[in-house]
Parts: C-alpha cells; sequence; structure tokens
C-alpha cells in the first residue's frame, strides 16, 4: 500500500502551481535540452532523486534535471525496478515485432 501513498503525494506536487514555475526554471537552467542526449523534443523535468525518497527536494533545482521523454521513461523503469531488458529478451522481442504478422486464421477456404 505504500506504493499508493507515495502515487498520490507525487500527484500532488505535479499538479501544484509551484510545481509548474520550477519546472520552467529548471528547462530553462538546462537551455531548454535533454541533459542526457541534448534532445530538445518532448522535454520532461525529473527529479535526480525521486520524490519518494526525497520528497523535501521536490522543488529544489538541484534536484531537477530536464530530460526528454526517451531517456526520462528509460531512468523512471529503472527506478521503479525494472532495470533495462534483457538484451536476449529485447532480441526476441524485437524479432516478434518486426515479423510480418501473420494473418488471422482463416476460415478453411473452398472447404
Ligand atoms: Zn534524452
Amino acid at each position: 500500500m505504500g506504493l499508493r501513498r507515495y502515487d498520490r503525494a507525487g500527484a500532488a506536487i505535479y499538479r501544484s502551481p509551484r510545481w509548474k514555475s520550477v519546472r520552467f526554471l529548471a528547462k530553462r537552467r538546462d537551455c531548454w535540452k535533454c541533459v542526457q542526449c541534448g534532445g530538445n523534443g518532448r522535454l520532461e523535468v525529473d527529479h535526480v532523486k525521486p520524490v519518494r525518497d526525497a520528497p523535501e527536494l521536490a522543488f529544489d533545482l538541484s534536484n531537477l534535471q530536464t530530460l526528454c521523454g526517451a531517456c526520462h521513461a528509460r531512468k523512471t523503469r529503472i527506478e521503479v525496478g525494472l532495470a533495462e531488458i534483457d538484451p536476449k529478451r529485447r532480441a526476441w522481442r524485437d524479432l516478434v515485432r518486426n515479423a510480418p504478422q501473420p494473418q488471422a486464421p482463416m476460415e478453411k477456404p473452398n472447404a
């Protein structure tokens, strides 16, 4: 049940006007670029120390970094304990994903 409580605390932060302004300051400080890959697509502001570990730093600029959606998603995955996908599994997943999709089994033609 702990997780849910943290989620709610996080959501309150993200809804607050204070977060909106500090998020702006963080992006401006990072020159509107992802600090990891330099991308400037869809930018998100990430807590270096997750809010659940350091709620007192939720609005602390020194604990914020600008990340693009992809880098942010990767970091979040690791934080929640879903490490990078095992390379073998990823290779398999990509293989499956890229394989031509077989048609759904048809009724027997001309039966
Ligand atoms: Zn990035």
